[in-house]
């Protein structure tokens, strides 16, 4: 694995890294950090800016949007949002998630359809996986597609969907067919947020982010909405939950925590002659083994080999690492890192106290740590049953 960037894509992160420092980009972020969550504004013009460039979704091919570049200059298009403190989870969503998924696995009329909006950041995808009663165990699912003429007819509750409010599409897995094999006749469909029968209502927690619950009630889907194959829709999960756990956004997100932590900690001298001085230098390590797995991870998503137990180990890492800093913030810098983003006394860009409340749900999302070491055991290691 070469983790060296070309003289060209070293001039795409320096390119990348100029827009996001002008005047007008900081000031929108700074806006945006500011509001309350029920009024964050989803879709960001810095989105549109960066689209206008063809950087947004730059690894698409050209007539969905993009550049045709490498998932590399994707990475570092998503680690340079995070550094210069962008909100990034609708982007991470609709480009690297849902958008990437219809890349990988969407027919060409589905790519037309979707993917040049989300590209020039004008459309928002999101993912309806979990329910009230499922989580980490997909395949006992409860959401249901019932046949219906040519088609079938989509009914069920989803819940901790994020950005839903602002989504065009979802990816939805639903049940198309009973089965004593539980993984078989589970369907991935791409299901219009906009059509009738989608009511998206608010599930507020104390993270800043605005969690939804998704009833779904009888809404009209035919096999042009279908993602892959029918019933086969565990590859396409597969795929998908792949895609998510390379860890390149969370390694991102511990080494921005990390570089803020020193900051204050530079700024107040407060960890001199502490205990915290030498755990500072191993979570400094932690971060960077963090990046060489979640970049070793989207390697062989780069290479067409993505590898299940090499991204568990990247999504495990880069999230654990991410929540102990998260965690331990306050600890090492005190109350002040206990300020809100929105409290006046609090600098700019703040980013602490909200990362603490964060922190539970880093390595949750995506697939729980304990799922993520029982996969590595299992496939990586051969020691479970
Ligand atoms: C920040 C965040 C964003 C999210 N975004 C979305 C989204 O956009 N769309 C969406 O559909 N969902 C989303 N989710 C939901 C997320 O996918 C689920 O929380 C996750 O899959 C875990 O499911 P659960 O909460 O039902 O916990 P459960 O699966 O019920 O797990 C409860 C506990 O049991 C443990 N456990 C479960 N199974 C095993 C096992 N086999 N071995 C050992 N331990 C086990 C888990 O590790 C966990 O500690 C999000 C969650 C968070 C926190």
């Amino acid at each position: 694995m070469n983790l060296e960037l070309t003289p060209e894509q070293e001039s795409f992160r320096r390119a990348v890294c100029a827009l996001l420092c002008e005047e007008s980009v900081r000031e929108e972020v700074a806006r945006a950090r500011r509001l309350p969550a029920d009024q964050e504004p989803g879709l960001l013009e810095v989105y549109r800016r960066l689209a206008e460039r063809g950087w947004l979704a730059i690894n698409w091919p050209a007539e969905h949007g993009g550049l045709g570049s490498s998932v590399v200059e994707k990475a570092i298009l998503t680690e340079q949002m995070i550094v210069h403190g962008i909100p990034d989870v609708v982007h991470t969503l609709s480009v690297d998630i849902v958008g990437l998924a219809i890349q990988r696995l969407g027919t060409e009329a589905q790519k037309r359809r979707w993917l040049p909006r989300i590209a020039a950041g004008e459309g928002a995808g999101c993912v309806l996986l979990t329910e009230p009663e499922i989580g980490s165990d997909l395949g006992g699912l409860s959401t249901r597609a019932e046949p219906d003429g040519d088609g079938w007819r989509l009914h069920g509750r989803k819940v901790y969907s994020l950005k839903s409010q602002f989504a065009d599409l979802a990816l939805c897995a639903a049940r198309t067919t009973e089965s004593e094999v539980r993984f078989h006749g589970i369907t991935v469909f791409i299901v219009p947020m906009r059509a009738p029968g989608v009511r998206v209502e608010p599930l507020w927690s104390m993270s800043d982010e605005r969690f939804n619950q998704v009833v779904l009630s009888g809404i009209r889907l035919t096999a042009e909405d279908v993602l892959g194959e029918v019933d086969d829709g565990w590859q396409v999960l597969h795929d998908l939950l792949g895609i998510e756990r390379t860890g390149i956004e969370f390694e991102a997100k511990a080494r921005r925590l990390l570089d803020a932590v020193l900051d204050e900690t530079e700024r107040t001298g407060s960890v001199e002659g502490s205990e915290y001085g030498e755990l500072l230098v191993e979570l400094d390590a932690e971060v960077w083994a963090g990046q060489l797995l979640a970049w070793h991870a989207l390697g062989d998503m780069l290479d067409g080999d993505l590898d299940d137990v090499r991204c568990g180990m990247a999504k495990w890492h880069t999230t654990e690492t991410a929540k102990r800093i998260s965690e331990l913030g306050p600890e090492i810098c005190g109350l002040t890192a206990l300020l809100s983003a929105r409290d006046a006394e609090a600098a700019p860009g703040w980013l602490l106290e909200s990362a603490f409340r964060d922190a539970p749900g880093l390595t949750l999302a995506s697939g729980t740590s304990e799922v993520m070491l029982s996969l590595i055991a299992s496939a990586g290691l051969g020691l479970l049953g």
